[in-house]
């Protein structure tokens, strides 16, 4: 499987970074020499993790190190939907895990979306980071995927009478007249919310920086280039900070490397590769007609077709288009993959194929009715790198020396979040921080989560990244 490489050094301008936060840039005038926790990353789970860290090791000392700009990575390029996978999911995960454990992973990604509104409260940003506590509609559009999802849903309920009354099925005619959407088998509705993720996550980094001056530096346009590990008893700075990670701006020696890398991690992880591979999504700004109303403050959406391949154009379609209104501007953000398979499973950010955008451009006034009618303006468009696992679950957890190749027992990661982060980083980088502590997580974090030696044996494989791929074509 193929290096994804570092993240570019010119990414795609995502509309949620048009006005860059004031520590964009920030980095110290030399870079430490060491530290305690080198956290590589500055997305929402190296914030969580930073964040968790700090205010429950009083002592230590906390360094973010980013390629690029703050929060340049998906959380700035998203789709800014904060809605749980679970309920779809919930058929393959009990048929693989077990009932009990889906239902952990189930509550895990509700209970992360409750702490995004508990953290948006906290910090006092409602405002600025335009959250919307909503509903979400997901949308079926073939008969057989609504089906699916029915299924789901009954043997969810079944197994968890707890999580009944989440979801609520209607057919075809209601999507159609309550929600004005065309082309649907049928639809769910559940507690959702919508979000602008890099303004949250950039001002929780702001008030960490105030909060904790002596104890926090981040360290922006600082690629890691490499990590390695040497434990010299005879020299006292190698036995505290046995590692050193190389970057452009010199070394940077810490006791513990914190991977919050996403779709990146196989760069510095060469043994991960494959079995965490990158995923590039489209993402579009679209100002529809005014005859489309501002629906934004009560609903979000979600459009579910079966997984398609097109031999002669080579382009698949992914499965899902995910869509938000703005309240107050009235923009629909949307998105959702129609694309070559070399194209989408890569870690360029860079560029964004044309034909991605014009799709999204076709596709999205056809579900208000408006087949036919010309493109809506486009405010903008731009890529993501997402990180995708062989078996579809998270990797929160140590790295055992079998996956980073050193001795060392000091390096950890919070990975692949398969396209639904803002229902998984928080709570992700919280149980990896209390775990880098010695707190024992077992309770809340879905074991299926960890690294252990099964899962590296039978599900987070290369051969299953493979099967998965080809599934798609
Ligand atoms: C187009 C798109 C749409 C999405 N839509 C949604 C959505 O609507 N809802 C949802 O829940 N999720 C969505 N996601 C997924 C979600 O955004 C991610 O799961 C989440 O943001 C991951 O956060 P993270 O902090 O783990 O990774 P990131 O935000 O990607 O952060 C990782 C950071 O690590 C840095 N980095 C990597 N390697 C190195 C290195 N060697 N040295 C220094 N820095 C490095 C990168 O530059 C990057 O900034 C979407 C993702 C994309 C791309």
């Amino acid at each position: 499987m193929a290096d994804p490489g570092l993240p570019r050094p010119k990414p795609t301008y995502s509309y949620w970074q048009h006005a860059p936060h004031v520590l964009a840039d920030t980095q110290s005038s030399t870079l430490p020499t060491d530290t305690d926790h080198a956290i590589i990353g500055s997305g929402i789970t190296g914030l969580a993790v930073a964040k968790s860290l700090l205010e429950r090791d009083p002592s230590s000392k906390v360094t973010i190190l980013e390629a690029r700009t703050l929060c340049s990575g998906a959380t700035g390029r998203n789709g800014g939907q904060m809605a749980a996978n679970a309920g779809e999911e919930y058929s393959h995960l009990a048929q693989t895990y077990g009932p009990q454990e889906a239902g952990k992973i189930i509550k895990f990604t509700f209970r992360n979306l409750e702490k995004m509104r508990e953290l948006v409260e906290e910090q006092d940003v409602a405002e600025v980071s335009e959250m919307q506590q909503l509903k979400k509609l997901r949308v079926f559009l073939t008969d057989g995927k609504f089906r699916d999802f029915k299924e789901s849903i009954a043997r969810l309920e079944g197994d968890h009478p707890s999580m009944k009354g989440i979801y609520t099925i209607i057919d075809a005619a209601t999507t159609l007249q309550e929600y004005g959407v065309h082309g649907a088998a049928g639809a769910a509705i559940l507690p959702a919310g919508t979000i602008w993720p890099y303004r949250l996550v950039t001002r929780v980094f702001s008030a960490l920086l105030e909060k904790y001056p002596d104890r926090l530096t981040i360290e922006m346009n600082t690629p890691v280039e490499s990590v390695e590990y040497n434990s010299n008893i005879a020299s006292p700075m190698t036995t505290v900070y046995p590692y050193k990670l190389r970057t452009p701006r010199g070394p940077l020696r810490a006791r513990s490397v914190v991977y919050c890398t996403n779709g990146y991690s196989g760069h510095l992880l060469p043994r991960l590769r494959g079995r965490v591979h990158p995923s590039k999504g489209t993402m579009t700004v679209q100002d529809p007609p005014k005859s489309v109303p501002n629906q934004g403050s009560s609903i979000s959406w979600g459009f579910h077709y079966p997984p398609s391949y097109d031999p002669a154009s080579k382009r698949h379609g992914y499965g899902l288009y995910y869509l938000a209104q703005s309240a107050k501007t009235g923009y629909f953000y949307f998105g959702g993959e129609n694309t070559r398979v070399d194209e989408s499973v890569s870690a360029d950010d860079s560029f964004l194929a044309e034909h991605s955008v014009s799709h999204l451009r076709t596709v999205l006034p056809q579900f208000f009715g408006q087949k036919g009618s010309a493109p809506w303006h486009l405010m903008a468009s731009w890529s993501g790198v997402m990180g995708f696992s062989s078996d579809g679950l998270p990797l929160v957890g140590r790295l055992s020396s079998a996956l980073t190749g050193r001795s060392g027992t000091g390096e950890w990661i919070a990975a692949a979040f398969n396209g639904y982060g803002m229902a998984n980083c928080l709570m992700s980088g919280e149980a990896l921080a209390r775990m880098i502590l010695g707190e024992n997580v077992d309770d809340w974090l879905p074991e299926s989560y960890g690294l252990g030696e099964r899962r590296l044996r039978e599900t987070l494989t290369v051969p299953k990244a493979v099967n998965a791929l080809k599934a798609k074509l």
